[in-house]
């Protein structure tokens, strides 16, 4: 057996939502919404299930996605990918998955940002690479230059990048864009950039792509999913987008990982990708409304809520709350005694975690956050009565 992954924890997600089940909690722990989703795009996957191919697809996935994801991004983002530059992956997880056992040999330094989404650690140390951290502090999780300076050696051969960032709910400017590109090609660096939350993004702040930097279209892996952009996180449909050198050996990676995604579910997102504009903005501002109800409800509360500029996510910070307790016992008695599900974003550091920030998921209907909100006041109420 391998003690990589037989030592490691259940996944925080998991853990949470079982005690939540459990304990009949109110879940704003693991990030997935109860609203949101577009009618005509289960329509269109549910005719595929009965008068499609329920055979394998094509390895790299139906040509008419992979059509889909170019002509999404040229309209979306103004960036150009041929159709050699796409795989269709059974979500973000696998095209990660993918991407670091084709890019990672033994030995190479990998450059990561914590806090950082679970499954990028395992994955790199289980491809032979060496982590290295940059680490992000709240409130304002900013990346600098001399942080990543510190984390660069000559050994180092790739960079993971999530933006917009969970859990911080940060979506990262022009300016930290540019030091990371900037890094990357002074250290002919290849770029892994998460982009699953490249369309959950709010107050009218604009998305851009890592691969739009100078120098960075030639050596950025862009990775994307349909879960988010459709609130359909069940559907594990995602893709990469990389320059043919990069995504010829990704491709073989997924070939025997997975080696395809369900046909059916490919053309129901090859269907949503060309949806107009306004089922973006709508998207968008349902969750910013949800967001907002979120934020105002836990400051009524007395909670100290961190800005949320994209994701599904709003944080509180513990200690600015007058919660003397860390975020592990907050939501461990959170779960089990007040009955709501929170995660806390300690699970997100490899290395010296920030113990007192909460985050939460507020990608739900206006009777999920009250009520949820009820019971994190009675969380509250656990660590502050006298
Ligand atoms: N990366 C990040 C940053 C995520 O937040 C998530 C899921 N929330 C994923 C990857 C996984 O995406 P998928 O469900 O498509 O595998
Ligand atoms: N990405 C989701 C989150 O951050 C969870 C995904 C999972 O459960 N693996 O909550």
């Amino acid at each position: 057996m391998n003690p990589l992954f037989a030592d490691l924890p259940t996944s925080i997600f998991a853990h949470m939502s079982a005690l939540a089940a459990e304990h009949q909690a109110i879940n704003l722990g693991q990030g997935f919404p109860d609203f949101g989703w577009p009618e005509d795009v289960l329509e269109r996957a549910a005719n595929e299930v009965r008068s499609g191919s329920n055979q394998y697809a094509p390895m790299r996935g139906l040509p008419e996605l992979r059509q889909a994801v170019i002509d999404h991004y040229r309209q979306h983002q103004r960036i150009d990918y041929e159709v050699d530059e796409v795989t269709i992956t059974s979500g973000a997880t696998e095209a990660l998955a993918s991407a670091i056992m084709a890019l990672v040999s033994p030995g190479d330094e990998v450059l990561l940002f914590q806090p950082l989404y679970d499954a990028y650690v395992p994955l790199v140390r289980r491809a032979g690479g060496v982590p290295r951290f940059v680490r992000l502090t709240p409130p304002d999780w900013r990346i600098t230059n001399e942080a990543i300076a510190a984390a660069v050696t000559e050994r180092t051969r790739l960079l993971i990048f999530n933006n917009p960032h969970n859990p911080t709910a940060r979506l990262f400017g022009e300016e930290e864009l540019r030091i990371i590109a900037n890094v990357c090609v002074r250290h002919d660096l290849i770029a892994l950039t998460d982009e699953v939350w490249e369309h959950i993004v709010f107050d009218g702040r604009p998305f851009v792509p890592l691969a739009a930097m100078p120098g960075m279209r030639e050596r950025t892996v862009k990775v994307g999913s349909a879960g988010k952009i459709f609130s359909l996180t069940g559907w594990k449909v995602g893709w990469i987008a990389a320059p043919e050198e990069l995504a010829l050996p990704i491709s073989k990676a997924h070939q025997y990982m997975t080696f395809a995604t369900p046909p059916n579910l490919q053309a129901g997102v090859a269907y949503g990708l060309g949806k107009e504009d306004g089922y973006y903005r709508s998207m968008r501002g349902g969750f910013e409304a949800a967001r907002d109800a979120m934020a105002s409800a836990l400051n009524q509360a007395g909670f100290a809520v961190l800005p949320a500029e994209g994701t599904y996510f709003a944080s509180v910070d513990l200690a600015a709350s007058g919660i003397g307790a860390d975020d592990v016992s907050f939501c461990e008695r959170a779960v089990r005694e007040a009955g709501v599900a929170a995660i806390p974003v300690s699970a997100f550091y490899e290395e010296e975690p920030v113990r007192s920030v909460v985050r939460l998921c507020f990608a739900k209907q206006p009777e999920t956050i009250s009520g949820g909100l009820e019971r994190l006041r009675a969380a509250r109420a656990l660590f502050t009565r006298s």
